[in-house]
């Protein structure tokens, strides 16, 4: 299978894509990084990607956030994903990591001013990242959720997210599919790489901006079509881990996760350990939505259709 990534403003194969051991990125985790979902439909031949406009808007304000230079380049991030799915001709669903890192060959400066940042593409085959079917068990981590104050989550910067590998093995570890982060203060934020969401007589609730959190552009989709489609509002404020317990239905959102149920926290089963209705219908639609099968958001798509084996945008 062809290999091939965007580093250094060029299109190489993977085994070309190195960086120097005196990157600064690599010695400090100095940089920011995005992830998107391409789903092909194999009925249309396409591939649609999900809100990619969206992602590139959270990453220039990400370089913004944590003062970085933004790579000149990063303006044409649509057009370099098309351009890189066509080069690997994908026939599945990948997931797709544009991430921007501070390039420059020094470990001995930590004033970020100045320093120079390089947009590198990857991508990768994936169906499903959580188990979206039958849902999945988290609990609730020892690690807390690194804290606004101290390195900003909503910049999705790359270091911070040693916070999430500690909390996600330790999850692992312990039986369970995925962690639950709690705030500095004992509310609840979310999970290691997701949102999280819970009904509770009829009405949706998650953790606010102000619960160190990752602004999710699937909680964002999730919120929308609550609304929109079944007519359900949600409520954004702080959340005590003893309301999720107790709550009807509890579900994560997430380009990787999608919208995976949650069936059990800690030992605490959610709904008898039932995949709940509203999630039921939630992740339906999302499906339906993300794979270009409802016209009514398909401006949350770009179409990259196949056309004799070579696949190109549309519209
Ligand atoms: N929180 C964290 C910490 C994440 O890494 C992610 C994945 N990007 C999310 C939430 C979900 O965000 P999104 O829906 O934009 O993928």
């Amino acid at each position: 299978m062809k290999n091939f990534v965007y580093f250094n403003n060029k299109f190489v194969t993977k085994n070309k894509a190195y960086v120097n051991i005196d990157t600064h990125a690599l010695h400090y985790g100095t940089g920011f990084f995005g992830g998107i979902r391409g789903y092909w439909n194999a009925n249309t031949k396409s591939m649609f990607l999900f809100r990619v406009k969206d992602h590139l808007k959270r990453l220039k304000n990400s370089a913004k956030l944590l003062g970085l230079e933004q790579p000149s380049d990063l303006n044409n991030l649509p057009e370099i994903i098309v351009k890189l799915l066509k080069k690997n001709s994908y026939k599945t669903s990948v997931y797709i990591r544009p991430i921007v890192f501070v390039s420059e060959l020094t470990y001995l400066k930590f004033d970020l001013r100045n320093l120079s940042t390089t947009l590198a593409i990857t991508t990768v085959p994936l169906e499903h990242y959580l188990n979206v079917k039958n849902g999945v068990k988290l609990m609730v981590s020892s690690w807390r959720r690194q804290s606004s104050s101290a390195i900003p989550p909503r910049a999705k910067p790359t270091g911070i997210y040693l916070n999430t590998a500690l909390a996600n093995t330790e999850a692992k570890t312990k039986g369970f599919d995925e962690a639950l982060f709690l705030t500095q203060d004992g509310y609840v934020s979310e999970g290691s790489a997701e949102n999280i969401f819970f009904l509770k007589n009829n009405k949706l609730v998650t953790p606010d901006l102000d619960s160190d959190i990752l602004e999710g552009i699937t909680r964002r989709t999730v919120v929308e079509l609550a609304k929109a489609e079944l007519c359900i509002e949600t409520v954004e404020r702080k959340v005590k881990l003893s309301e999720l317990l107790c709550a009807d239905e509890v579900f994560l959102t997430g380009t990787g996760a999608e919208i995976t149920p949650v069936i059990q926290i800690d030992k605490k089963k959610i709904n008898k350990g039932e995949i709940g209705e509203l999630t039921t219908k939630l992740q339906k639609l999302y499906f339906e939505i993300v794979h270009g099968k409802n016209n009514k958001y398909k401006k949350w798509l770009t179409e990259v259709k196949t056309k004799g084996g070579e696949i190109y945008e549309k519209g």
